[in-house]
């Protein structure tokens, strides 16, 4: 799925659903989430544990502590973003985040070398990520169905006497719990979510859990950034080595640098450390951006993510009515392929249309079924990439060892075609679908003999 092939936001096919949506959790995919619910509801009410005021809203907060490393904004989100948030983009600009150019103005190293400069127009926002979710929240929060209600800490669910339908949940805030009832709960927790927990106790199947094993680290600080200075680069990990870097340009004059190991190779604590780390890469330009710009602060930020996991509600037929799971809550991918905000806005975007075509009564199978292929998608670019480590444990997608084969000879021909640069740029942006890689144009410039061998 991408956001080229994605049916366009229209309010206007849109009818009356219902009186109250409760969205749980005020991240990215329950902020979308609630801007689409406030077109079908009277009134939707967002609740998030964290006390979200003003000071907090550009920190790293308690329940987003990945929002200290680097969140690069896929075109699929930052587009659709902008659909359900017009002026966001200014937003972000006149905050001070970068738009840089992915074909032109990024350097990418992948499989051994640098990417080749590429023409496809795609433009993509460097910010960090509590801007870029802080911005978010005060367009969305705006809106005038929509309430957002911090300090609410979601402990439970309530149900009809017959067990087949959730009728709200039970929240605790100031020490008081408040029973909130909604005709529809959509669950952006991310993933401690228990929806899942929910549906066994109204004795609904509990979803198959797949999780692929990456046992990945990241380190992240900030450098003082000259204003002109927009570098934005990205090395990523080729087998044997299991490490990686990236670099984003980011407001407030700084650059954040993520630094990240797979497999245990994972980078020290401190910024000694990953200079050294860095400059293990096959190209020094991280390690010397490192050692010739100041850091802001001697911080070094950590994130462990063991894991990539999926919940596969697309493969269940009976679904409670009135419960929706979204974003991380449904699949958390692994981040250095920086996908899960695009796909949390491109479920957004399904959530849209299958309230357009369909009643409470089914609006949970409509949805899995319409979602099933964004987090495929998604899930085999970033699971397919994991499998070329012969570390990585968990199910394999059917046909990985061939795509990546194919994938590998793609990257190492993009050193040099930009327009297979161009192809790959695409895809990972979400702008075009995997299967545009696929395309007799695509392959045959990959799979030509190359013309020292002719
Ligand atoms: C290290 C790292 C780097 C990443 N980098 C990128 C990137 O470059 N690009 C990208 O697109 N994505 C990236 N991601 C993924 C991205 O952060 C998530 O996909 C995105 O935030 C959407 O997640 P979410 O909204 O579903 O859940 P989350 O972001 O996890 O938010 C869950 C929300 O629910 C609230 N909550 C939880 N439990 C309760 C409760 N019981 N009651 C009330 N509120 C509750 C929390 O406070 C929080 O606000 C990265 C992830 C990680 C871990």
């Amino acid at each position: 799925m991408g956001i080229a092939t994605s049916e366009p936001y229209d309010p206007q096919r849109v009818s009356p659903v219902g009186e109250h949506a409760v969205v749980l959790g005020a991240s990215v995919a329950g902020l979308l989430a609630a801007r689409v619910l406030a077109d079908a509801f009277e009134r939707v009410t967002i609740l998030d544990r964290d006390p979200l005021d003003a000071q907090l809203q550009l920190q790293p907060r308690r329940g987003v502590p990945q929002g200290q490393h680097i969140h690069v904004l896929m075109v699929a989100g930052q587009s659709v973003m902008e659909e359900l948030a017009p002026g966001l983009a200014d937003d972000l600009v006149a905050a001070g985040a970068n738009v840089l150019d992915v074909s032109r103005e990024i350097t990418v190293h992948a499989a051994g070398d640098f990417i080749a400069e590429g023409s496809a127009d795609l433009p993509m926002y460097y910010a960090s990520r509590p801007l870029i979710e802080g911005l978010l929240r005060a367009r969305i929060a705006d809106h005038e169905h929509i309430a957002l209600r911090p300090d609410y800490q979601v402990i439970d669910h309530l149900a009809d006497p017959t067990g087949t339908a959730v009728t709200g949940v039970v929240a605790r805030s100031d020490g008081e719990e408040h029973r909130i009832a909604a005709e529809l709960v959509v669950d952006a927790t991310g993933r401690t979510s228990r929806s899942t927990a929910w549906r066994e106790q109204l004795g609904y199947t509990t979803p198959a859990s797949e999780s692929v094993e990456v046992d990945l680290a990241y380190r992240s600080c900030q450098l003082a950034r000259p204003p002109d200075d927009r570098r934005a680069i990205l090395v990523m990990p080729s087998p044997p080595r299991a490490r990686g870097a990236a670099v984003a340009p980011i407001e407030d004059d700084r650059w954040l640098v993520t630094v990240f190991g797979m497999h245990g190779d994972h980078p020290p604590d401190h910024l000694d450390g990953l200079r050294e780390f860095a400059g293990t890469l096959p190209t020094p330009v991280v390690a010397d951006l490192l050692e010739q710009h100041e850091p802001v602060t001697d911080d070094v930020a950590r994130y462990r993510f063991p894991a990539s996991t999926r919940r596969r509600y697309d493969q269940l037929e009976a679904h409670p009515r009135g419960l929706l799971a979204v974003g991380d809550a449904v699949a958390s991918f692994n981040p250095i392929y920086g996908q899960g905000m695009s796909v949390a806005a491109l479920e957004a975007l399904a959530l849209h249309h299958t309230l357009a075509e369909h009643d409470d009564t089914d609006l949970a199978s409509a949805f899995y079924a319409r979602t099933g292929s964004i987090v495929d998608d998604a899930w085999n670019i970033s699971v397919g990439g994991d499998f070329q480590f012969a570390e990585t444990r968990g199910p394999k997608p059917s046909g990985t060892a061939v795509v990546n084969r194919y994938l590998s000879r793609l990257h190492r021909r993009a050193h040099t075609d930009a327009e297979l640069a161009d192809a790959f740029s695409r895809v990972v942006v979400m702008e075009q679908p995997p299967r545009t890689l696929f395309h007799p144009r695509v392959a045959w410039r990959v799979l030509r003999p190359s013309v020292t061998a002719r």
